[in-house]
């Protein structure tokens, strides 16, 4: 390979961040133990913050985007990972300060790699991507703290998103009842398809009372939102309950008190998709191929191609995009 199609954001005289569809040599990319050629990439919200110029995302550009990539070994270094297997990589550096996904090709170390489970396609493995592995990296460490569907029902909050959509699915797989929260009621009909029982308006999971505990309504709780919706999740939180967070799409901020822990023993769970270590990146990764795996994945799916990638970074950010966005790059 000597030139390939990237999707390129670059810092231009201004300042400004200018994304296109470019070809670039293969010098573009950095050296590394494996060469994959790309066969899709999922848009997620990092991807976003990375091509508006977000230096806690990426530093350095001329930069390709793009934090997931499923895709065939093209050359390595390494016969546990040979020529002609296809894979899975997400997260470590990908797309940040590596050059992502949104791109023919991709150079990485083996360490990122994951064999694509033998019940999985490369299409289906980008359209769960790092959404459907941070809903699935979720339920397993609530699942650790004795999480169980006998405690009640589970919020997920974002429930349109990514995050939020493929959360639902794959609790409904583990046996929860699901109480999805969102902001966009046009959806509730696709929601309730995706598993979800119940669905509310988000303002009903941002309290102002300012009381620091309320009477329980749920369970336990995938968060996406942040700010005063997770204080909420806290403190609305059942009897040794577990809430994950995942996310900041509302806030980065937690104004909370101590006494969802100290009274209710609810657990306040952190969900790191990025830094997993292998092994349980593997077996995450496996639940999905197996019992996690979302049932509706179709209804999720926006294939499309390359050059659109661009527009749904925009739709993103403004929490427009509904289900999964995947780049066909095969
Ligand atoms: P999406 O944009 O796909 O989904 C976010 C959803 O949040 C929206 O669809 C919307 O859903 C809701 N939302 C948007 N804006 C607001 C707002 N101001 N207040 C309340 N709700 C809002 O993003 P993703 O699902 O890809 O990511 C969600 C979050 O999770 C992001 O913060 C992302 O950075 C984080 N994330 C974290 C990971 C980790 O490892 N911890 C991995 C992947 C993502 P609705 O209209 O239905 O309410």
């Amino acid at each position: 390979m000597e030139n390939y199609k990237a999707l390129v954001v670059r810092e231009n005289s201004e300042g400004k961040f200018v994304k296109q569809i470019e070809t670039v040599s293969r010098e573009f990319l950095p050296e590394n133990d494996i060469l994959i050629k790309v066969a899709y990439a999922g848009l997620n919200y990092k991807d976003a913050l990375s091509a508006k110029g977000n230096k806690g995302v990426t530093r350095k550009y001329p930069h390709t985007p793009g934090v997931d990539a499923s895709g065939i070994i093209e050359e390595s270094n390494t016969d546990d990972l040979p020529v002609g297997m296809k894979v899975i990589v997400t997260s470590y550096d990908l797309g940040m300060n590596t050059k992502g996904g949104f791109a023919e090709y991709i150079s990485v170390p083996a360490e990122w790699v994951v064999p694509l489970p033998e019940s999985m396609s490369l299409k289906d493995a980008m359209v769960m991507g790092t959404a459907a592995y941070t809903a699935a990296l979720a339920l397993h460490k609530m699942e650790l703290c004795g999480q169980h569907p006998d405690m009640g029902e589970i919020v997920v909050t974002g429930a349109s998103g990514g995050v939020g959509s493929m959360a639902i699915a794959i609790l409904r797989k583990a046996g929860y009842r699901i109480i999805a929260s969102s902001g966009k009621q046009e959806h509730y009909t696709w929601l309730r398809q995706l598993g979800a029982k119940k669905c509310i308006n988000r303002d009903e999971v941002s309290d102002e009372s300012g009381k620091p505990l309320l009477s329980p309504a749920w369970a336990g709780a995938i968060d996406t939102v942040g700010g005063n919706t997770l204080a909420t999740l806290l403190k609305r939180c059942g009897r040794n309950g577990s809430v994950a967070a995942c996310g900041l799409v509302s806030s980065s901020e937690l104004h909370t008190t101590v006494f969802p822990f100290i009274l209710n023993g609810v657990n306040l769970l952190g969900v790191d998709s990025a830094e997993t270590p292998r092994n349980i990146r593997m077996k995450i990764w496996e639940r999905l191929a197996g019992d996690l795996r979302p049932e509706n994945l179709e209804s999720m799916e926006l294939i499309v191609p390359l050059e659109k990638i661009p527009s749904y970074m925009d739709e993103i950010l403004e929490g427009e995009t509904v289900g999964r966005v995947v780049a066909d790059l095969s």
